[in-house]
């Protein structure tokens, strides 16, 4: 039940079979004009699971109440779903691009638990994922559909590597169905959540998109009204199938991200391309030794001219151009292509087939090819990135040994040629600019300094800049449109695009940029550009800066999801100063400690700031322990989220993981905490 006084939006959808569902969205009185775009949302959300799994809505009536003081985003209950404000309130002049996106995914996601979680639901909270694993992956093709599927897996891929790899590798690893538990709200992790998807997902692959279907419909109809396990679900896509799951159910049971050594072979004479990959899985709590796993790994092959070459098995008789799915099953295997006429350039783990960490010595020269031509869309991100980070290695190296650091002209050449001639699909043209986080730098580059990495990463974004200034700038007045703010993913593509352009073109220490940003930041007519130029400004330790965010407060202090982006601006600054902003910001009249949006956006954005929030004197982890205690007398679910980055103190230097280790020891010695703080931090500590 939920009770208040809220304004409501009404609408009606016509089901599969004619019948006709009412819609219901209650408001928190005043915020009538924002709630469009989630009805329509959910419209779609129904169409599309209709057309793709078949589902229709059961009931006559479909309510949603959205509040602003909820510790999640969203939670589905039968015919009444409670949503966070975040992920139902939108208008041009508050709301970005990505807030649409997200508002879109979550409204989608709430609504596919009608049938995966409620229609069929968890035996026992063992199997947590059984509903969210599946769920999230249907929420996330909804997002492939309904967006740029490239750029909708490449930001699950983000999602995968920045959040769900660190908790595999702490001290809190789990398998994607956990064996034991203290607190069951300490479940609702990456791992039961993201990786439980890419699990499914991978069975999508191994047994074909129309398989897995049907697969899915034998689930739906076989286990209808009833409360089932993940063994079950794996029996369903058997019985649909015909294949044997047997070793792929350990991904159910095994913790840890496995990596693929992967090395190959061409041999000119015999016209034949051979690939060895090797598996491993590294131990975690609990599980010393891993068994092998079934994966699916995708796979192309990339000639000299750009194009994808036909594929063949040594034991095959049928050829496929594009991507072929190769299955591992055992610790090392080996495959071999016929009649390759050329060294080519391999395309490896396609559409991110598998959640691993997959290694390979590539050159630079493979790297940009692929950059410039691979036909999958999360592979020639991944081959920017890997050559992005390994000229930052080699900047790096050299900044460390005190020797002048080249930035290697094969980085600016490939970002020149995506630039100069833009793709079709701006949204990916964005993301392919975009240089890794520092969080991954780190995690791949452990052996340098965090300090230098940033050095070295800024060192070669400033050289880019310069270097192709008038390409950026080029593309930023390209893509100004002069029209009011209207969301689709078409004109997202061109704001992202210049927004991406502002941000290369104040690299520049130009008064000129400083000036344009200012501009765009306080007269744009949407969030999107408003908060694009923000973000470009973040940075840099200049009047523009202070002034923009400034008035940006005066002018949205009376719109709560506005003022929060506000504060996570502030907190995710790569500027020195940041630690004492973010000690101000706690004491700001706008900022609720009780209050979990607040939170979120204030503390968790800030112990994401890699560079800062890391602070070699500790003052980070210290700011943040404070913190934690205050808020886990009130609420526990916020108080773990917040102190999760304290946790991942083995994953840093030998210096910063003990000052972590310290700042978990002074919560340890605390005699008040919650049950849920005292799991985690008690099985971090040891
Ligand atoms: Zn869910």
């Amino acid at each position: 039940m939920v009770a208040g006084d809220f304004d409501l939006i009404q609408d009606t959808f016509i089901t599969l079979s004619n019948r006709t569902i009412d819609l219901y969205l209650y408001l928190e009185k005043g915020f009538r004009d924002q709630g469009d775009y989630a009805m329509l949302a959910l419209k779609k959300s129904m169409k599309w699971d209709e057309e793709k799994f078949g589902r229709e809505y059961d009931l006559n009536r479909y309510m949603t109440v959205a509040v602003s003081d909820f510790n999640m985003g969203a939670m589905e209950n039968k015919g009444l779903n409670i949503f966070n404000t975040k992920y139902i309130l939108a208008k041009p002049q508050t709301a970005t691009d990505t807030d649409y996106i997200n508002i879109e995914r979550v409204i989608g996601h709430e609504y596919f638990h009608n049938w995966s979680g409620n229609r069929i639901t968890c035996r026992d909270w063992f199997q947590l994922t059984l509903k969210e694993g599946l769920t999230v992956l249907r929420d996330q093709l909804f997002t492939e559909d309904m967006t740029s599927q490239g750029v909708a897996r490449i930001d699950v891929v983000n999602t995968m590597r920045n959040h769900q790899f660190p908790e595999d590798a702490g001290p809190m690893a789990h398998p994607i169905r956990p064996e034991s538990y203290l607190k069951i709200d300490n479940f609702y992790t990456a791992t039961v959540y993201e990786k439980g998807a890419e699990v499914i997902r991978m069975v999508r692959t191994l047994l074909t998109p129309d398989i897995f279907r049907k697969g899915m419909d034998y689930y739906f109809s076989h286990y209808d009204g009833q409360a089932v396990t993940t063994e079950d679900f794996i029996a369903a896509m058997e019985a649909a199938s015909g294949k044997e799951l047997t070793q792929f159910s350990r991904w159910y049971h095994q913790a840890g991200t496995p990596v693929l050594r992967v090395k190959t072979k061409y041999d000119a004479n015999k016209k034949t391309y051979t690939i060895i990959i090797k598996q491993s899985c590294p131990p975690t709590p609990g599980q010393e030794n891993k068994l092998p796993l079934h994966l699916p790994f995708a796979i192309g092959l990339i000639g000299k001219n750009c194009e994808d070459l036909t594929l063949q098995l040594q034991d095959e008789n049928k050829s496929v151009k594009g991507t072929k799915i190769l299955e591992i099953k055992k610790l090392e295997e080996t495959f071999t292509f016929v009649d390759i006429a050329e060294n080519p350039a391999p395309s490896l783990l396609r559409h991110f087939s598998a959640p691993v960490e997959m290694q390979y010595d590539y050159t630079n020269e493979e790297l940009a090819l692929l950059l410039r031509c691979d036909s999958d869309a999360f592979c020639r991100w991944e081959a920017g990135q890997r050559l992005m980070m390994n000229v930052i290695k080699a900047v790096a190296e050299a900044i460390a040994a005190g020797k002048n650091p080249v930035v290697d002209p094969i980085l600016i050449n490939g970002i020149h040629q995506l630039i100069s001639k833009p793709m079709r699909d701006l949204n990916l043209l964005s993301r392919l600019l975009m240089f890794p986080s520092l969080k991954y730098l780190l995690t791949h580059l452990p052996q340098i300094e965090l300090d230098v990495i940033f050095e070295a990463k800024t060192l070669i974004e400033k050289t880019v800049a310069e270097t192709l200034k008038e390409a950026f700038e080029k593309l930023l007045k390209d893509n100004i449109l002069f029209h009011d703010y209207v969301y689709n993913i078409i004109e997202c593509g061109h704001r992202r695009i210049k927004n991406c352009a502002l941000y290369y073109l104040l690299k520049h220490d130009k008064e000129k940029y400083h000036l344009l940003a200012f501009e765009q930041a306080t007269q744009a007519n949407n969030m999107t550009d408003q908060f694009g130029a923000l973000g470009a400004l973040n940075d840099l330790a200049v009047s523009h800066r202070e002034k923009a965010l400034a008035q940006f407060y005066e002018r949205y202090q009376h719109e709560p999801l506005v003022v929060n982006k506000w504060f996570s601006l502030q907190a995710s600054s790569t500027l020195p100063t940041v630690i004492n902003e973010v000690k101000k910001l706690l004491h700001h009249p706008a900022f609720d400690i009780n209050n979990p949006n607040n939170v979120y956006a204030l503390l968790v954005t800030f112990g994401q700031n890699t560079l800062r929030f890391h602070a070699k004197n500790g003052e980070g982890y210290q700011l943040m322990v404070d913190q934690v205690l205050l808020i886990d007398a009130k609420n526990p679910q916020v108080s773990t989220r917040v102190v999760q980055p304290l946790t991942q103190w083995k994953q840093m230097d030998s210096v910063r993981g003990a000052l972590m280790k310290q700042a978990l020891q002074r919560l340890a010695q605390s005699n008040k905490l919650s049950d849920n703080l005292f799991e985690i931090v008690s099985k971090s500590v040891g």
